[in-house]
């Protein structure tokens, strides 16, 4: 059995450490590189690197940290599903398989997308306005 971690405490650092650098407990952020990283709570040992952005997450500084959605692994067998709460870990109940998938479908947007229905420029949008494409 893994030995869990109940609290993290933050460090804000100029650059992401080497993943041998990072210490079990710690919550490294770095404004610059606009990421957080830790080891994950569980005490599987896995890096935990959240970019913090719009589409990623949300970090609220008050003294103690909080990070905004959830940190799930799902990409890894230990599953851990936690809230990151004033440097506090509240475990919420492992991820289902159903759960990531519909995550997976929610969470991301293809990249691809846009440049697709952008293609044409406005020559080409006229001409599927009136019909000649
Ligand atoms: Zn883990």
């Amino acid at each position: 059995m893994n030995r869990r971690i109940t609290a993290l405490t933050p460090q804000f650092v100029d650059s992401v450490p080497m993943p041998e650098a990072m210490q079990p407990g710690a919550l490294y952020i770095s404004i610059k590189y606009d990421s957080a990283s830790h080891r994950c709570a569980c005490g599987c040992g896995l890096e935990v690197v959240t970019p913090l952005s719009r589409s990623g997450w949300t970090l609220h500084y008050d003294g103690t940290v909080s990070l905004t959605p959830s940190i799930g692994n799902q990409e890894i067998r230990c599953r851990s599903h936690y809230w990151i709460r004033n440097n506090q870990i509240q475990w919420l109940p492992q991820f289902t398989y159903e759960q990531v998938q519909a995550v997976r479908r929610g969470h991301r947007m293809p990249p691809t997308a846009r440049a697709q229905t952008a293609g044409g420029g406005i020559r080409g949008f006229l001409r599927r306005l009136i019909g000649k494409e």
